[in-house]
Protein backbone atom coordinates (compact mmCIF):
# COMPACT_ATOMS: atom_id res chain seq x y z
CA UNK A 1 0.00 0.00 0.00
CA UNK A 2 0.94 3.49 -0.87
CA UNK A 3 2.47 6.11 2.01
CA UNK A 4 0.05 8.55 2.51
CA UNK A 5 0.72 12.08 3.86
CA UNK A 6 -1.50 15.22 4.42
CA UNK A 7 1.04 17.36 2.19
CA UNK A 8 3.78 16.47 0.37
CA UNK A 9 6.40 19.08 -0.79
CA UNK A 10 8.38 19.02 -3.85
CA UNK A 11 11.54 20.90 -3.68
CA UNK A 12 12.68 22.08 -0.55
CA UNK A 13 14.10 25.57 -1.74
CA UNK A 14 13.37 28.31 0.35
CA UNK A 15 9.73 28.33 -0.36
CA UNK A 16 9.62 24.44 -0.40
CA UNK A 17 11.24 23.81 3.22
CA UNK A 18 9.49 26.95 5.00
CA UNK A 19 6.16 25.23 3.68
CA UNK A 20 7.17 22.16 4.98
CA UNK A 21 8.15 23.11 8.38
CA UNK A 22 5.21 25.35 8.62
CA UNK A 23 2.61 22.37 7.51
CA UNK A 24 4.35 20.37 10.03
CA UNK A 25 3.80 22.59 13.33
CA UNK A 26 -0.05 22.71 12.21
CA UNK A 27 0.19 19.02 12.67
CA UNK A 28 0.28 17.54 9.32
CA UNK A 29 1.95 14.75 8.33
CA UNK A 30 4.17 15.99 5.96
CA UNK A 31 6.89 14.92 3.64
CA UNK A 32 9.23 16.98 1.27
CA UNK A 33 11.13 15.75 -1.48
CA UNK A 34 14.09 17.73 -2.99
CA UNK A 35 16.64 16.27 -5.41
CA UNK A 36 19.90 18.54 -5.01
CA UNK A 37 22.79 16.92 -4.44
CA UNK A 38 26.17 19.23 -3.18
CA UNK A 39 29.12 18.47 -5.51
CA UNK A 40 30.16 15.22 -3.42
CA UNK A 41 27.02 13.77 -4.18
CA UNK A 42 25.11 14.20 -1.09
CA UNK A 43 21.36 15.91 -0.80
CA UNK A 44 21.78 19.27 0.09
CA UNK A 45 18.38 21.28 1.27
CA UNK A 46 17.86 24.51 0.46
CA UNK A 47 17.87 24.69 -3.07
CA UNK A 48 18.76 27.53 -5.13
CA UNK A 49 19.17 29.99 -2.38
CA UNK A 50 21.36 28.00 0.19
CA UNK A 51 23.74 25.76 -2.25
CA UNK A 52 24.18 28.69 -5.07
CA UNK A 53 22.32 31.43 -5.19
CA UNK A 54 21.38 33.73 -2.05
CA UNK A 55 24.04 33.16 0.84
CA UNK A 56 26.87 31.58 -1.15
CA UNK A 57 26.39 35.08 -2.88
CA UNK A 58 26.61 36.73 0.11
CA UNK A 59 29.32 34.81 1.65
CA UNK A 60 31.44 36.01 -1.14
CA UNK A 61 30.36 39.48 -1.09
CA UNK A 62 31.38 39.68 2.47
CA UNK A 63 34.82 38.18 1.70
CA UNK A 64 35.81 40.15 -1.40
CA UNK A 65 34.27 43.24 0.96
CA UNK A 66 36.48 43.41 3.50
CA UNK A 67 39.67 42.24 1.12
CA UNK A 68 38.88 45.55 -1.11
CA UNK A 69 38.38 47.54 2.43
CA UNK A 70 41.79 46.32 4.12
CA UNK A 71 43.36 46.83 0.66
CA UNK A 72 41.91 50.32 0.38
CA UNK A 73 39.44 51.54 2.70
CA UNK A 74 41.65 51.56 6.37
CA UNK A 75 44.43 54.36 5.57
CA UNK A 76 41.85 57.03 6.38
CA UNK A 77 41.11 55.40 9.69
CA UNK A 78 44.84 55.96 10.52
CA UNK A 79 45.51 51.85 9.88
CA UNK A 80 48.47 50.39 7.67
CA UNK A 81 48.45 47.02 6.71
CA UNK A 82 51.22 46.12 4.52
CA UNK A 83 50.66 43.69 1.53
CA UNK A 84 47.38 42.49 1.74
CA UNK A 85 46.93 39.06 0.01
CA UNK A 86 43.83 37.00 -1.01
CA UNK A 87 43.60 32.94 -1.09
CA UNK A 88 41.11 32.33 -3.31
CA UNK A 89 40.42 28.56 -1.98
CA UNK A 90 40.38 29.14 1.11
CA UNK A 91 37.40 31.74 0.53
CA UNK A 92 35.20 29.50 -1.30
CA UNK A 93 36.13 27.22 1.43
CA UNK A 94 34.30 28.90 3.56
CA UNK A 95 31.78 30.22 1.51
CA UNK A 96 31.26 26.09 1.45
CA UNK A 97 31.42 25.62 5.18
CA UNK A 98 28.65 28.05 5.74
CA UNK A 99 26.23 26.16 3.24
CA UNK A 100 26.88 22.96 4.78
CA UNK A 101 25.66 25.02 8.12
CA UNK A 102 22.63 26.30 6.89
CA UNK A 103 21.66 22.78 4.43
CA UNK A 104 22.38 20.68 7.53
CA UNK A 105 20.23 23.13 9.69
CA UNK A 106 17.54 22.71 7.60
CA UNK A 107 18.10 18.57 7.81
CA UNK A 108 17.81 19.15 11.60
CA UNK A 109 14.53 21.16 11.69
CA UNK A 110 13.05 18.88 9.47
CA UNK A 111 14.05 16.36 12.16
CA UNK A 112 12.81 18.45 14.89
CA UNK A 113 9.70 19.05 13.14
CA UNK A 114 8.58 15.67 11.93
CA UNK A 115 8.48 16.52 8.55
CA UNK A 116 9.52 13.32 6.49
CA UNK A 117 12.69 14.53 4.10
CA UNK A 118 12.96 12.01 1.00
CA UNK A 119 16.35 12.52 -1.17
CA UNK A 120 15.04 12.28 -5.04
CA UNK A 121 12.77 13.21 -7.69
CA UNK A 122 9.38 13.86 -7.24
CA UNK A 123 6.43 14.20 -10.03
CA UNK A 124 3.23 15.06 -9.67
CA UNK A 125 0.30 12.65 -10.94
CA UNK A 126 -3.41 12.88 -11.40
CA UNK A 127 -5.84 12.74 -8.05
CA UNK A 128 -2.87 14.10 -6.28
CA UNK A 129 -0.58 11.24 -6.19
CA UNK A 130 3.31 12.20 -6.30
CA UNK A 131 5.82 9.48 -7.68
CA UNK A 132 8.99 9.66 -5.83
CA UNK A 133 12.26 8.41 -7.57
CA UNK A 134 14.82 7.96 -4.71
CA UNK A 135 18.48 8.92 -6.23
CA UNK A 136 19.42 5.24 -5.65
CA UNK A 137 16.21 2.62 -5.87
CA UNK A 138 12.88 1.96 -7.15
CA UNK A 139 9.91 4.29 -7.83
CA UNK A 140 7.17 4.54 -5.81
CA UNK A 141 4.03 6.17 -5.58
CA UNK A 142 3.01 8.37 -2.37
CA UNK A 143 -0.65 9.77 -1.94
CA UNK A 144 -1.30 13.17 -0.93
CA UNK A 145 -4.32 15.38 0.71
CA UNK A 146 -2.71 18.47 -0.51
CA UNK A 147 0.61 18.84 -2.88
CA UNK A 148 2.81 21.72 -2.64
CA UNK A 149 4.82 22.61 -5.81
CA UNK A 150 8.22 24.27 -4.97
CA UNK A 151 10.78 23.33 -7.50
CA UNK A 152 11.96 26.59 -8.39
CA UNK A 153 13.87 28.08 -11.15
CA UNK A 154 17.11 27.65 -13.33
CA UNK A 155 19.47 29.92 -15.23
CA UNK A 156 17.84 30.90 -18.42
CA UNK A 157 20.75 30.05 -20.78
CA UNK A 158 21.24 32.09 -24.63
CA UNK A 159 22.42 30.15 -27.64
CA UNK A 160 24.87 32.91 -27.86
CA UNK A 161 27.27 31.64 -24.99
CA UNK A 162 26.55 28.19 -24.25
CA UNK A 163 27.46 27.19 -20.16
CA UNK A 164 30.64 25.02 -20.40
CA UNK A 165 31.03 25.19 -16.73
CA UNK A 166 34.89 26.23 -17.25
CA UNK A 167 34.64 29.35 -19.36
CA UNK A 168 31.55 30.43 -19.93
CA UNK A 169 29.57 30.26 -16.43
CA UNK A 170 26.38 30.83 -14.77
CA UNK A 171 25.87 31.64 -11.16
CA UNK A 172 26.65 28.70 -9.85
CA UNK A 173 30.31 28.55 -11.82
CA UNK A 174 31.02 32.33 -10.98
CA UNK A 175 30.73 31.14 -6.94
CA UNK A 176 33.22 28.54 -7.29
CA UNK A 177 36.53 30.11 -9.59
CA UNK A 178 39.72 29.04 -7.96
CA UNK A 179 41.48 31.83 -9.15
CA UNK A 180 40.82 35.71 -9.79
CA UNK A 181 40.51 35.76 -13.78
CA UNK A 182 42.67 38.26 -15.17
CA UNK A 183 39.14 39.37 -17.03
CA UNK A 184 35.58 38.63 -16.48
CA UNK A 185 32.69 39.41 -18.87
CA UNK A 186 29.02 39.55 -17.26
CA UNK A 187 25.92 39.44 -19.50
CA UNK A 188 23.30 41.08 -17.97
CA UNK A 189 23.61 44.08 -15.06
CA UNK A 190 20.28 42.30 -13.35
CA UNK A 191 20.74 42.08 -9.62
CA UNK A 192 22.94 38.72 -9.79
CA UNK A 193 24.93 40.19 -12.34
CA UNK A 194 26.12 43.20 -10.64
CA UNK A 195 26.60 41.23 -7.43
CA UNK A 196 28.77 38.54 -8.96
CA UNK A 197 30.38 41.17 -11.03
CA UNK A 198 31.37 43.11 -7.36
CA UNK A 199 32.66 40.09 -6.41
CA UNK A 200 35.42 39.58 -8.94
CA UNK A 201 35.85 43.29 -9.44
CA UNK A 202 36.92 43.58 -5.75
CA UNK A 203 39.23 40.95 -6.10
CA UNK A 204 41.30 42.46 -8.90
CA UNK A 205 39.29 41.09 -12.23
CA UNK A 206 38.59 43.78 -14.85
CA UNK A 207 35.04 43.55 -15.24
CA UNK A 208 32.93 43.99 -18.27
CA UNK A 209 29.11 44.30 -17.76
CA UNK A 210 27.20 43.63 -21.22
CA UNK A 211 23.15 44.85 -20.98
CA UNK A 212 21.26 44.83 -23.47
CA UNK A 213 18.69 47.37 -21.90
CA UNK A 214 19.53 51.09 -22.61
CA UNK A 215 18.14 51.54 -19.34
CA UNK A 216 19.89 50.72 -16.19
CA UNK A 217 18.08 48.39 -13.52
CA UNK A 218 14.68 49.54 -14.85
CA UNK A 219 12.60 47.98 -11.53
CA UNK A 220 14.73 50.33 -8.91
CA UNK A 221 13.74 53.97 -8.55
CA UNK A 222 14.89 55.80 -11.57
CA UNK A 223 17.30 58.34 -9.44
CA UNK A 224 18.09 55.70 -7.31
CA UNK A 225 19.23 53.56 -10.65
CA UNK A 226 21.01 56.86 -11.84
CA UNK A 227 22.82 57.73 -8.25
CA UNK A 228 24.21 53.79 -8.72
CA UNK A 229 25.29 53.28 -11.88
CA UNK A 230 27.59 56.46 -11.42
CA UNK A 231 29.01 54.93 -8.22
CA UNK A 232 29.58 51.36 -9.76
CA UNK A 233 31.15 52.94 -12.49
CA UNK A 234 33.46 54.92 -10.25
CA UNK A 235 34.28 51.98 -8.67
CA UNK A 236 35.65 50.47 -12.05
CA UNK A 237 32.83 48.40 -13.12
CA UNK A 238 32.95 48.66 -17.00
CA UNK A 239 28.95 48.63 -17.48
CA UNK A 240 28.02 48.50 -20.95
CA UNK A 241 24.21 49.24 -21.78
CA UNK A 242 22.49 48.99 -25.48
CA UNK A 243 24.96 45.70 -25.55
CA UNK A 244 23.20 42.73 -26.76
CA UNK A 245 25.25 39.51 -26.81
CA UNK A 246 25.05 38.12 -30.45
CA UNK A 247 28.22 35.51 -30.20
CA UNK A 248 30.84 34.02 -28.57
CA UNK A 249 33.96 31.70 -29.32
CA UNK A 250 36.24 29.88 -26.92
CA UNK A 251 39.80 29.38 -27.38
CA UNK A 252 41.96 28.22 -24.96
CA UNK A 253 41.34 30.06 -21.58
CA UNK A 254 39.72 33.33 -23.37
CA UNK A 255 36.37 33.75 -24.63
CA UNK A 256 35.66 36.25 -27.36
CA UNK A 257 32.02 37.89 -26.96
CA UNK A 258 30.12 39.80 -30.01
CA UNK A 259 27.90 42.14 -29.30
CA UNK A 260 26.22 44.95 -30.85
CA UNK A 261 25.17 48.65 -29.25
CA UNK A 262 24.07 51.97 -30.66
CA UNK A 263 27.42 51.89 -32.78
CA UNK A 264 27.22 48.58 -34.41
CA UNK A 265 29.01 45.16 -33.98
CA UNK A 266 30.99 44.87 -31.06
CA UNK A 267 33.88 41.92 -29.16
CA UNK A 268 35.52 41.94 -26.33
CA UNK A 269 37.60 38.83 -24.92
CA UNK A 270 37.72 37.45 -21.34
CA UNK A 271 38.94 34.87 -19.38
CA UNK A 272 35.48 34.32 -17.92
CA UNK A 273 32.47 34.78 -18.82
CA UNK A 274 29.36 35.03 -16.38
CA UNK A 275 26.15 34.58 -17.86
CA UNK A 276 23.49 36.15 -15.75
CA UNK A 277 19.91 37.28 -18.07
CA UNK A 278 17.71 35.86 -15.48
CA UNK A 279 16.46 32.82 -14.57
CA UNK A 280 13.14 30.45 -15.79
CA UNK A 281 10.74 28.08 -13.97
CA UNK A 282 11.88 24.61 -13.94
CA UNK A 283 9.54 22.31 -14.45
CA UNK A 284 10.76 19.48 -16.65
CA UNK A 285 9.91 15.97 -15.61
CA UNK A 286 7.53 17.75 -12.76
CA UNK A 287 4.39 17.13 -14.29
CA UNK A 288 2.41 13.96 -16.03
CA UNK A 289 0.10 15.07 -18.80
CA UNK A 290 -2.87 14.21 -16.40
CA UNK A 291 -1.59 15.88 -13.70
CA UNK A 292 -4.51 18.40 -14.77
CA UNK A 293 -1.68 21.66 -13.80
CA UNK A 294 -1.76 24.47 -16.19
CA UNK A 295 1.07 26.83 -17.43
CA UNK A 296 1.64 29.95 -18.11
CA UNK A 297 2.68 31.37 -22.09
CA UNK A 298 6.23 31.85 -19.79
CA UNK A 299 6.34 28.55 -18.64
CA UNK A 300 5.57 29.11 -15.04
CA UNK A 301 2.55 27.06 -12.87
CA UNK A 302 -0.73 29.21 -13.14
CA UNK A 303 -1.76 30.08 -9.45
CA UNK A 304 -4.07 32.08 -8.09
CA UNK A 305 -3.45 35.59 -5.39
CA UNK A 306 -3.45 32.28 -2.77
CA UNK A 307 -1.33 29.99 -4.88
CA UNK A 308 -3.83 27.80 -5.62
CA UNK A 309 -3.14 25.81 -9.31
CA UNK A 310 -6.65 24.77 -11.40
CA UNK A 311 -6.52 21.25 -8.89
CA UNK A 312 -8.08 21.19 -5.82
CA UNK A 313 -5.14 20.59 -3.50
CA UNK A 314 -2.11 21.67 -5.17
CA UNK A 315 -0.51 24.22 -4.29
CA UNK A 316 2.68 25.89 -6.12
CA UNK A 317 4.97 28.84 -4.61
CA UNK A 318 8.31 30.28 -5.17
CA UNK A 319 10.08 31.07 -8.18
CA UNK A 320 7.82 28.42 -9.82
CA UNK A 321 4.85 30.98 -9.45
CA UNK A 322 4.90 34.32 -11.07
CA UNK A 323 5.73 37.27 -8.74
CA UNK A 324 9.38 38.50 -8.04
CA UNK A 325 11.97 35.46 -7.99
CA UNK A 326 13.27 36.38 -4.51
CA UNK A 327 14.26 33.61 -1.54
CA UNK A 328 11.69 35.57 1.05
CA UNK A 329 8.47 35.81 -1.77
CA UNK A 330 8.43 32.18 -1.95
CA UNK A 331 8.94 31.63 1.38
CA UNK A 332 5.97 33.60 2.88
CA UNK A 333 3.92 32.05 -0.07
CA UNK A 334 4.85 28.34 1.57
CA UNK A 335 3.98 29.93 5.34
CA UNK A 336 0.59 30.88 3.24
CA UNK A 337 -0.14 27.67 1.75
CA UNK A 338 0.44 25.24 4.63
CA UNK A 339 -1.73 27.70 6.82
CA UNK A 340 -4.60 27.64 3.69
CA UNK A 341 -4.39 23.63 4.16
CA UNK A 342 -4.60 23.25 7.97
CA UNK A 343 -7.75 25.68 7.42
CA UNK A 344 -6.62 28.94 8.81
CA UNK A 345 -6.78 32.49 7.06
CA UNK A 346 -4.07 33.74 5.23
CA UNK A 347 -2.50 36.03 2.35
CA UNK A 348 0.65 37.97 0.88
CA UNK A 349 0.69 41.86 0.67
CA UNK A 350 2.22 41.23 -2.86
CA UNK A 351 2.95 45.06 -2.80
CA UNK A 352 5.11 45.41 -0.24
CA UNK A 353 7.93 42.44 -0.70
CA UNK A 354 11.06 44.54 -0.66
CA UNK A 355 14.25 44.21 -3.49
CA UNK A 356 17.65 44.31 -2.15
CA UNK A 357 20.80 44.31 -4.13
CA UNK A 358 24.21 43.61 -2.50
CA UNK A 359 26.45 45.66 -4.02
CA UNK A 360 28.52 48.22 -1.87
CA UNK A 361 26.76 50.80 -1.48
CA UNK A 362 23.46 48.32 -1.25
CA UNK A 363 20.14 49.58 -3.10
CA UNK A 364 16.97 48.42 -1.42
CA UNK A 365 13.38 49.11 -1.84
CA UNK A 366 9.64 48.86 -1.01
CA UNK A 367 6.95 50.01 -2.73
CA UNK A 368 6.15 52.56 -5.60
CA UNK A 369 9.18 54.37 -7.59
CA UNK A 370 8.78 57.84 -8.46
CA UNK A 371 8.03 56.65 -12.01
CA UNK A 372 5.11 54.24 -11.67
CA UNK A 373 3.45 56.74 -9.55
CA UNK A 374 3.69 58.99 -12.39
CA UNK A 375 2.61 56.73 -14.96
CA UNK A 376 -0.46 56.25 -12.30
CA UNK A 377 -1.59 59.65 -12.07
CA UNK A 378 -0.61 59.58 -8.04
CA UNK A 379 0.20 63.16 -6.58
CA UNK A 380 3.04 62.18 -4.45
CA UNK A 381 5.73 64.28 -2.58
CA UNK A 382 9.70 62.80 -1.70
CA UNK A 383 11.76 63.21 0.81
CA UNK A 384 15.67 62.98 0.76
CA UNK A 385 18.03 62.96 3.27
CA UNK A 386 22.13 61.89 1.92
CA UNK A 387 24.30 59.45 3.69
CA UNK A 388 26.77 62.43 3.50
CA UNK A 389 24.80 64.21 6.26
CA UNK A 390 24.76 60.80 8.78
CA UNK A 391 26.59 61.24 11.50
CA UNK A 392 26.74 57.42 11.80
CA UNK A 393 27.70 56.88 8.23
CA UNK A 394 29.88 59.15 8.02
CA UNK A 395 31.61 57.89 10.86
CA UNK A 396 31.93 54.53 9.20
CA UNK A 397 33.29 55.76 6.13
CA UNK A 398 30.48 55.39 4.33
CA UNK A 399 28.36 58.27 3.11
CA UNK A 400 27.50 57.24 -0.31
CA UNK A 401 24.22 57.15 -1.31
CA UNK A 402 20.30 58.44 0.11
CA UNK A 403 17.13 57.50 2.11
CA UNK A 404 14.09 58.62 -0.22
CA UNK A 405 10.64 58.34 0.69
CA UNK A 406 8.08 59.00 -1.43
CA UNK A 407 4.55 60.09 0.41
CA UNK A 408 1.04 60.68 -1.32
CA UNK A 409 0.62 64.17 -1.33
CA UNK A 410 -2.69 64.44 0.14
CA UNK A 411 -2.93 62.15 2.47
CA UNK A 412 1.01 62.06 3.66
CA UNK A 413 0.67 57.79 3.46
CA UNK A 414 4.09 56.44 2.98
CA UNK A 415 3.75 55.08 -0.91
CA UNK A 416 7.63 53.65 -1.30
CA UNK A 417 10.93 53.99 0.61
CA UNK A 418 14.24 53.78 -1.43
CA UNK A 419 17.98 53.08 -0.06
CA UNK A 420 20.99 53.44 -1.49
CA UNK A 421 24.03 53.42 0.71
CA UNK A 422 24.79 51.27 3.49
CA UNK A 423 22.94 48.43 5.27
CA UNK A 424 19.99 49.42 3.05
CA UNK A 425 18.22 46.17 2.83
CA UNK A 426 18.25 46.56 6.39
CA UNK A 427 16.99 50.43 6.40
CA UNK A 428 14.57 49.41 3.29
CA UNK A 429 12.34 46.90 5.85
CA UNK A 430 11.51 50.14 7.89
CA UNK A 431 9.64 51.03 5.38
CA UNK A 432 7.63 47.54 4.53
CA UNK A 433 6.55 47.79 8.41
CA UNK A 434 5.77 51.85 8.08
CA UNK A 435 3.53 51.21 5.21
CA UNK A 436 2.03 47.50 6.14
CA UNK A 437 0.86 49.57 9.00
CA UNK A 438 -0.36 52.40 6.55
CA UNK A 439 1.81 54.95 8.35
CA UNK A 440 2.10 58.65 6.66
CA UNK A 441 5.56 60.46 6.68
CA UNK A 442 4.60 62.62 9.56
CA UNK A 443 3.89 59.44 11.72
CA UNK A 444 7.59 58.21 10.95
CA UNK A 445 8.67 61.82 11.49
CA UNK A 446 6.91 62.21 14.74
CA UNK A 447 8.98 58.30 15.92
CA UNK A 448 12.15 58.44 18.06
CA UNK A 449 15.29 57.30 16.29
CA UNK A 450 18.08 56.42 18.25
CA UNK A 451 21.18 58.30 17.64
CA UNK A 452 23.86 57.97 16.02
CA UNK A 453 22.60 55.33 13.91
CA UNK A 454 21.97 54.60 9.98
CA UNK A 455 17.99 54.79 10.64
CA UNK A 456 18.21 58.40 11.10
CA UNK A 457 18.10 59.27 7.43
CA UNK A 458 14.77 57.29 7.34
CA UNK A 459 13.50 59.61 9.70
CA UNK A 460 14.91 62.43 8.72
CA UNK A 461 13.98 61.64 5.01
CA UNK A 462 10.41 61.32 6.35
CA UNK A 463 10.98 64.86 7.72
CA UNK A 464 12.34 65.65 4.68
CA UNK A 465 8.75 64.74 2.96
CA UNK A 466 6.54 67.45 4.68
CA UNK A 467 9.98 70.31 4.67
CA UNK A 468 10.98 70.14 7.90
CA UNK A 469 14.57 68.09 8.22
CA UNK A 470 16.53 68.92 10.67
CA UNK A 471 20.02 68.14 9.33
CA UNK A 472 19.93 69.59 6.17
CA UNK A 473 17.84 72.76 4.15
CA UNK A 474 14.82 71.42 3.41
CA UNK A 475 13.96 72.46 -0.71
CA UNK A 476 9.75 72.84 0.43
CA UNK A 477 8.95 74.45 3.67
CA UNK A 478 5.65 73.06 4.47
P1 LIG B 1 14.73 26.88 -5.39
O1 LIG B 1 15.54 27.55 -4.36
O2 LIG B 1 15.22 26.88 -6.79
O3 LIG B 1 14.54 25.39 -4.88
C1 LIG B 1 13.86 24.41 -5.60
C2 LIG B 1 14.32 23.04 -5.14
O4 LIG B 1 13.48 22.05 -5.74
C3 LIG B 1 15.74 22.70 -5.54
O5 LIG B 1 16.41 22.10 -4.47
C4 LIG B 1 15.56 21.69 -6.67
O6 LIG B 1 16.62 20.77 -6.80
C5 LIG B 1 14.29 21.00 -6.23
N1 LIG B 1 13.55 20.33 -7.30
C6 LIG B 1 13.23 20.81 -8.53
N2 LIG B 1 12.49 19.93 -9.21
C7 LIG B 1 12.32 18.87 -8.39
C8 LIG B 1 11.64 17.65 -8.51
N3 LIG B 1 10.94 17.32 -9.59
N4 LIG B 1 11.69 16.76 -7.47
C9 LIG B 1 12.39 17.07 -6.35
N5 LIG B 1 13.04 18.24 -6.18
C10 LIG B 1 13.00 19.11 -7.18
N6 LIG B 1 16.85 35.87 -3.56
C11 LIG B 1 16.75 36.68 -2.50
O7 LIG B 1 15.65 36.84 -1.97
N7 LIG B 1 17.83 37.35 -2.00
C12 LIG B 1 19.06 37.20 -2.54
O8 LIG B 1 20.03 37.80 -2.07
C13 LIG B 1 19.20 36.34 -3.66
N8 LIG B 1 20.41 36.16 -4.22
C14 LIG B 1 20.53 35.29 -5.25
C15 LIG B 1 21.80 35.12 -5.81
C16 LIG B 1 21.97 34.25 -6.86
C17 LIG B 1 23.36 34.06 -7.44
C18 LIG B 1 20.86 33.51 -7.36
C19 LIG B 1 21.02 32.52 -8.47
C20 LIG B 1 19.59 33.69 -6.81
C21 LIG B 1 19.42 34.59 -5.76
N9 LIG B 1 18.17 34.81 -5.19
C22 LIG B 1 18.05 35.67 -4.14
C23 LIG B 1 16.95 34.13 -5.68
C24 LIG B 1 16.59 32.95 -4.79
O9 LIG B 1 17.68 32.06 -4.73
C25 LIG B 1 15.35 32.25 -5.33
O10 LIG B 1 14.31 33.19 -5.44
C26 LIG B 1 14.90 31.15 -4.39
O11 LIG B 1 15.91 30.19 -4.19
C27 LIG B 1 13.65 30.46 -4.95
O12 LIG B 1 13.21 29.53 -4.02
P2 LIG B 1 12.34 28.28 -4.43
O13 LIG B 1 12.16 27.50 -3.18
O14 LIG B 1 11.16 28.70 -5.19
O15 LIG B 1 13.25 27.44 -5.46
P1 LIG C 1 17.60 39.84 -14.24
O1 LIG C 1 16.40 39.35 -15.02
O2 LIG C 1 17.33 40.93 -13.26
O3 LIG C 1 18.40 38.69 -13.66
O4 LIG C 1 18.57 40.51 -15.33
C1 LIG C 1 19.02 39.88 -16.50
C2 LIG C 1 19.47 40.95 -17.47
O5 LIG C 1 20.11 40.35 -18.60
C3 LIG C 1 18.32 41.79 -18.03
O6 LIG C 1 18.53 43.13 -17.70
C4 LIG C 1 18.38 41.55 -19.55
O7 LIG C 1 18.09 42.72 -20.27
C5 LIG C 1 19.83 41.12 -19.76
N1 LIG C 1 20.04 40.33 -21.00
C6 LIG C 1 19.27 39.31 -21.47
N2 LIG C 1 19.76 38.82 -22.64
C7 LIG C 1 20.87 39.54 -22.95
C8 LIG C 1 21.84 39.54 -24.01
N3 LIG C 1 21.78 38.67 -25.05
N4 LIG C 1 22.85 40.45 -23.98
C9 LIG C 1 22.95 41.32 -22.96
N5 LIG C 1 22.08 41.38 -21.93
C10 LIG C 1 21.04 40.52 -21.89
Amino acid sequence: MSQKFDVIVIGAGPAGYVAAIRAAQLGLNTACIDKWLNEKGKPSLGGTCLNVGCIPSKALLDSSQKYEETQKGLKVHGISTGDVAIDVPAMIKRKEKIINTLTTGISGLFKANGVTSLSGTGKLLAGKQVEFTPHQGEAEILQAENVIIAVGSVPVAIPPTPINGDTIVDNEGALAFQEIPEKVGVIGAGVIGLELGSVWKRLGSEVIVLEALEEFLPLADEQIAKDALKIYKKQGLDIRLGARVTGSQVVDNSVTVQYSDANGEQEVSVNKLIVAVGRRPYTENLLADDAGIELTEKGFIAVDGQCRTGVAGVYAVGDVVRGPMLAHKGSEEGVMVAELIAGKKAQINYDLIPSVIYTHPEIAWVGKTEQQLKQEGVPYKVGMFPFAASGRALAANDSAGMVKIIAHEETDRVLGLHVLGPSAGDLAQQGVIAMEFGSSAEDIGLMVFAHPTLSEAVHEAALAANGHAIHMPNRKKR
